[in-house]
Formats: structure tokens, sequence, C-alpha cells
């Protein structure tokens, strides 16, 4: 028998091998990882496939060093879609698979050496001699809820569990296990998140029961739908329904959410409803700890996975559902290495799985709207709010009339009557920092990166400037560079000079400032998430990370300080991205009894996106967007891809493209656009050129990549030139 392997190499084929001498103990079997020898070193790869014979002469063959598993690590129905993913997106498999393994099993690792621990919480014996009734503790303390819970759950249970249910419970924890009521041990991490089923399912409101019959009679079969629903219209509780019969039938679900530590409610939804083992897997999750759940999922003793992105690689006994919870969010795209869609993947896996997907959002991207247009999805719409909360009013504000004012006085009006009746505030700008430039007055200086094409921002805790981009940091100037001037000024705001502006216009306010400078430290963000909660906060000055799928009952205000960059954004996606923003956003006010109200401030207040968006909604701005996408080719309409390199100079960085042109030009349904500087000509000290190219035939596009991307590969290694290739780039920057 030959064996195919796949290795991670930049070369996209795999390698013929012969079995180990003498290989007894069991057979070798697809999706095997094995180490092999390749040039002069030992790689780990994975079987592929098992065939009588080779394009190679036999006694050219070397055999298989050592075998790393027993079992198969995919299914060949696993397999067969990451081939898929790798002809697709032209990324060598090896890499693809190495990509898609927890990274304890990539490149012919063995599996974890050291067992995952965690600190665990249970009742003494001393505890144990009284009721609950009877402990001497006072009633409705945290010290109280913590004994309460250990007594109604379980023998023992996890610190993270129990701050899942107690968010403040730390203190409390180390006094009662110093005061004796409670033992504090390390023990072996469990694999899976302890559930508290306590909440019992809602009477489902029509167009919510319609939903979830649609999909829960179409569980057998490949059954793509939209969940078109604005926020706070109970999305959630669908995918908790229809999840819930998927279990019913013994088969599993994947639930992919954007960023995990932005939705710890749905997790905590999920935990609360389900009496299984729930497995979470996302970036911050240690090594050992995403290696147990990933075998968990495989194994089927978790029977649902909740996790981020690469989640859409796990392994699945028996994977009943997939949910892509806000489908149009760009995280789901990887922007570096393997360049895939979260989303994509996961429709084709469904497609191949024979399962019903569902892709839910209240501002679906174009692309899925247009497939539901063209019947390829459901379409299920859920247009009204559950339980009593109502639309927000949406009110533009002309800023030409009171320019370069940080609030518009019916703004400051709003919030002052807002905090007056004690409700929050919730303030959008998407520029983390103080003030995104440093300039000299006197001779036009601006602070610069050295490094790249842009300026560096002014950081004021701690002070400092620093590359968004490439991340370099360095101290303040006090004199400017090129005149020696003292006196230098800061342009515009970010969240810090905001904070810092509000705070003087409402001394008594607490302000909240929630952005990625101030959440890097672990669980800085729920900390936030629990005092907006609390109703410990008056207004939350937020970026992007706040727009997103959070419930805080008390805002009822939201203020979007400034958008107009996404008006005339060079990208062809920009619109539909700050609509997007802008409907998630709105989303945020009034999600409970009072009436939310938002206020856009801009300097364009005529511009159509305004027009259409706030007054027909987001299906007729949608409706505008694919006409003038239609016109021009554009996706969904066309298909893009975009062939992108770096070289230490410009020259360099074009010539690997304009051979890549010469190439491509005989593919006559191929339209090349370029190449071009990329519209951030410079970043990290590396210069960056681009090709675009852009077919109506999707097979077209990819017939002439697949002719081409070896030699261009080759090519650009040899001219020490980083190249890659974005499929249907997200944008084209
Ligand atoms: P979405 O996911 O669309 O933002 P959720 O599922 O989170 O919406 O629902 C918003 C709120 O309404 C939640 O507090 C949820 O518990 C509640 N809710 C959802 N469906 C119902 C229902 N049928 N009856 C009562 N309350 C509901
Ligand atoms: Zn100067
Ligand atoms: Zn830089």
């Amino acid at each position: 028998m030959i064996y195919q392997v796949a290795v991670p190499t930049p070369l996209d084929q795999v390698f013929d091998y012969l079995p180990p001498e003498n290989w007894m103990p069991y057979p070798l079997a697809v999706g095997m990882r094995v180490l092999v020898p390749f040039g002069n070193r030992v790689l780990g790869g994975l079987i592929v496939a098992i065939q009588e014979e080779s394009d190679c002469p036999i006694e050219k063959l070397k055999a298989i060093r050592a075998v790393l598993d027993k079992t198969p690590l995919f299914n060949t129905e696993e397999l067969a879609l990451l081939q898929w993913v790798s002809r697709y997106y032209h990324y060598p498999l090896g890499e693809v698979l190495d990509a898609a393994l927890p990274s304890l099993l990539r490149s012919g690792k063995t599996e974890l050496v050291k067992k995952p621990t965690q600190r665990v919480y249970s009742l003494s014996p001393q505890a144990r001699e009284f009721t609950l009734e009877t402990l001497p503790l006072k009633k409705n303390t945290v010290q109280h809820r913590i004994c309460s819970l250990l007594w109604e759950y379980s023998e023992a249970l996890s610190r993270e569990a129990i701050l899942q249910q107690i968010p403040t419970a730390a203190p409390s924890l180390s006094k009662l296990v110093g005061a004796g009521w409670l033992i504090e041990e390390v023990r072996e991490r469990k694999e899976l998140l302890e559930t508290f089923p306590q909440d019992s399912p809602p009477e489902l409101n029509p167009d919510q029961r319609a939903a979830v019959t649609k999909i829960t009679d179409s569980l057998d079969k490949f059954f793509p739908c939209v969940l078109d629903g604005v926020t706070g219209s109970g999305k959630t509780e669908v995918y908790l329904q229809v999840i819930a019969e998927v279990l019913t039938q013994q088969r599993q679900a994947l639930v992919l959410v954007p960023e995990i530590n932005l939705t710890p409610q749905m997790l905590q939804r999920f935990r609360q409803r389900f009496p299984v083992n729930i497995a979470v897997l996302h970036s911050q999750i240690s090594a050992p700890a995403r290696l147990q759940a990933w075998r968990a999922a495989q194994s089927g003793t978790a029977q649902i996975v909740i996790g981020t992105r690469s989640a859409v690689w796990t392994s699945f006994a028996n994977l009943g559902v997939i949910v892509v919870d806000e489908e149009h969010d760009l995280s789901y795209k990887q922007q570096d290495s393997l360049r895939y869609s979260a989303r994509d993947v996961a429709m084709v896996r469904a497609q191949r799985t024979n399962i019903p997907i569902i892709l839910g959002s209240a501002t679906p991207c174009l692309e899925t709207l247009y497939n539901a247009q063209q019947g390829r999805y459901t379409h299920l719409s859920l247009p009204e709010r559950a339980g009593s909360a109502a639309h927000p009013s949406v009110k533009i504000v002309d800023m030409r009339q009171q320019p370069r004012q940080l609030l518009s006085k019916t703004l400051h009006q709003a919030i002052k009557q807002r905090l007056a009746e004690k409700q929050q505030v919730l303030l959008f700008m998407n520029r983390r920092g103080y003030a995104p430039t440093l300039t000299c007055y006197h001779c036009g200086w601006v602070a610069h990166c050295l490094a790249c094409s842009a300026n560096l921002t002014y950081h004021a805790q701690p002070p400092r400037l620093e590359c968004h981009h490439c991340g370099v940091v360095r101290p303040l100037d006090i004199v400017c560079p090129e005149c020696q001037h003292t006196e230098l000024h800061f342009l515009g705001r970010g969240t810090e000079r905001i904070e810092e502006d509000l705070q003087a216009l409402f001394p008594e306010a607490r302000i909240l400032r929630i952005d990625s400078d101030s959440t890097r430290q672990k669980q800085k963000m729920q900390g936030f998430i629990e005092q907006i909660h609390a109703g410990e906060a008056d207004i939350l000055i937020g970026t992007q990370m706040l727009a997103k799928g959070h419930h805080f009952p008390q805002v009822t205000l939201v203020g979007v300080l400034n958008c107009d960059g996404g008006l005339f954004n060079v990208d062809f996606r920009g619109s539909e991205h700050l609509a997007q923003m802008l409907v998630q956003v709105s989303g945020r006010a009034g999600r409970e009894a009072v009436a939310g109200e938002v206020i856009l401030q801009t300097y364009h207040p005529e511009h159509a996106l305004f027009q259409h968006l706030l007054q027909q909604g987001y299906p007729a701005f949608a409706e505008i967007a694919l006409q003038e996408r239609r016109e021009a080719n554009l996706p969904p309409y066309g298909y893009l891809a975009l062939l992108r390199t770096e070289a230490e100079n410009f020259e360099k960085a074009v010539n690997v493209l304009q051979a890549a042109k010469m190439e491509l030009n005989i593919f006559s349904d191929i339209e090349l656009w370029g190449p071009v500087r990329a519209p951030m000509e410079k970043r990290a000290h590396f210069y960056r050129a681009q090709l675009l190219l852009q077919s109506v035939r999707r097979d077209a596009l990819h017939q002439g990549l697949r002719a081409v991307m070896p030699n261009l590969r080759k090519l650009a290694n040899a001219q020490k030139v980083r190249f890659s290739l974005d499929i249907d780039p997200l944008d084209l920057l």
C-alpha cells in the first residue's frame, strides 16, 4: 500500500510514502497523523489517501517514520471538506490541515503532556453539618449565595463556574475558605463547562414559532436559512429551541459567535437552558483546554460547541445543526495566512453534512440577502422585538451648524435629560487613543510612523505615540523635530479625549470608557459589563467593541459622535459596513421598557445612505446597495480575488504582480486591475502592492488562479517577496 501524506509546506501537493517497516499493531487509516522524512528533515503530516500505486518508482519512496494516532483525527467527510478548503482558497492542503487542528496536535506534536487544572470549591464537612437554612451566614449576601449554589448543584464547582453565576464572588470565596465553610482544591480541569439548567423556554411568538418549525422540519437535510431579525427580536431564543430539538435526536450543535468575550450572555443562556456538556473554543482558552474541548466534540461527549471563527474546524461525532450568529461580522474572515471565511466554510460543511445552517443577523450581509432573494437560502424574518421593547427613534444632527463641537446641542441636552432620569447613555466613537494627529502649526510637521504610511496616534494613558498599524510606540515629542517650535497641537478626538471632555461637561457622571486599550487585561471586559448591569456607570464611551451583541437594559440613549469616515470609504464595502454598524449600535438603545433614542452627528446629513437607512430601514438600503453592486459586477454579482505582495521596495512588490498579470492575461474571463500601490502603501517597513482579479464567473476565476498560483509562489519565494492570495476579500486595503 502507498500512503499519501499532506505535510505543511508551501508546495501545494501531497507526497507518497511506504508504510513503516514491519508495521503490525493496527491498520493505518486516512486521517491519522504520521512523521515522515521530507528532504533532510522529519515533518508531521496527515494521511489523506491510501492507494495501491504511486506515480513515483517504488524504490524511490521512503517509509513513514512513526504513526502518531491510533484513530483518525478527522472522518472522511471532514477531510473532504478540508480538501475543498484547500482548493477553494488555493492554500496547500498540509497547511490547511495544520490550521484546522488544535495547536497541540499540529506539526506532528504528540498529545498533551500536562493536564490542564483548575481551582474547584466544595462545601466543607463543617458546613455540611448545617442545612442551607440553618447555615450561620447572613441571607442574601454573596457568601450565602455561593453556599446555596453549591448546595443546589453539585459536589464541587469550578471557580469559573461560580464566577459565571455570581460575578462578584471572588473576595467572598477566599473569605469562605478562610472561615472553613468551603474547601478549595486544585483539580484536573473538567473538559466541559458546568451547566445550570434553571430557565424554561418562553412561549415563542408567531414569527419565532414559524422559524423554529421550518428549521426543525428540515433537520435531516441541508437547509440553509437566514434568520433576519432586529436586535432583541429573539433570534437567540430560536437557536435555543432548534438546538433543543437537535439534542433530542442525539446530535450535536455548533454555534459560531464573532467574539466570545463579547457575548458572555449568550454562553450564559446556553448553560442555563441545557443540561448537557458545552465545550467552548476560542483563542483565550489555553491550548490544553482547547484540545480537551476538541476531543470532547469529536467523541460526542460535548453536545454543544460554542466558539469563534476557528471552531468551524472542530471534528464532530454527529453534527446536527450549525448556527452562525451575527453572520455579517467581519471577524468571521481570517485576515492572514489561510484567509478563510468561517461563515462560508460553515455553509459548505452544512451542505456536505446535510444539516440545517442558520445565519442570524439584524443586518445580513449583501451576499446573504442576495442568496435569499435567489431562493438559495430560506428567508426567515423576525420583524418585531420580543417582549415589550419598541424600536428606537433615530435623529440626525447636522454638525455644520456647530462645527468641531464634541456634542451638538441636541445630544448634549439629551444626555443631560437621561442622566437626570438615571438612565444610561452610550456614546460611540470608533477611534481609540487621545488624538489621531500631533502637529506643529508653525511648520506643518505631523507625527508620522517611520515604518508605515500612517500618522501616529497620541495616547494619554500612559503618554505615548503609537502606530495603530505596526504597533510601534515612542515617547511624545515636546518640541517640533522640524522647526524646534515648542508648541505642538493635538488634532481630532479619540475615546480617551472624549472621556476627558465629557467628564468636564458632566462632572457628576460616572463615565466608563470601553475600547481595546481599557480592556486589554483579561476579565476587564467582564468587569465593565457587570458594572454597567449593576447601574454603576452613567455614560459609556466605546468603540465598535461595544456595538456588538450586548444587552444593556438601562441604556436608552445612543449617540454616534462621528461616522463620516465611513461615508467616503474607498472600499466598495464601506457603506455596507457603516450601515451595519449604525443599525447595530442603534440596537443598543432601549432594549427594555423605556423607549430608546438614537442621535447621529454628521457633516453630511443629506447623504443618501442616511436617507435610505433611516427613513426606509436596512432592507431598503441593502436593495439600493445591491443595485450598485450589480452595475459594477461586484459581489455578489461578480467574484473577486486579491493578490497582495509586500517587499522591501515597491519595485520588487510590483514585479511579482506584473508577472502574475502576464500569466493571467490569457484568461479572457478575468478582468485585472493593477498592479497598484495598496491604499496603505507601506506597513511595518514593507512596501505593499496589489492586483485585483474580477470575474462574473467564479469557476473562470478559480481556473485562472489554479493555473498560475504554483509558479507565482515559486517566483515570490525566489524574489523574497511576501505573497498572499485573498479569495472573496472583505476589504481591498
Ligand atoms: P436577539 O438574539 O435577536 O438579540 P434574544 O433572543 O436575545 O434576541 O431576545 C431578546 C430578549 O427577549 C431576551 O431577553 C429574551 O429572553 C427575550 N425573549 C426572546 N423571545 C421571547 C419570547 N418568545 N417571549 C418572551 N421573551 C422573549
Ligand atoms: Zn514645526
Ligand atoms: Zn507603523
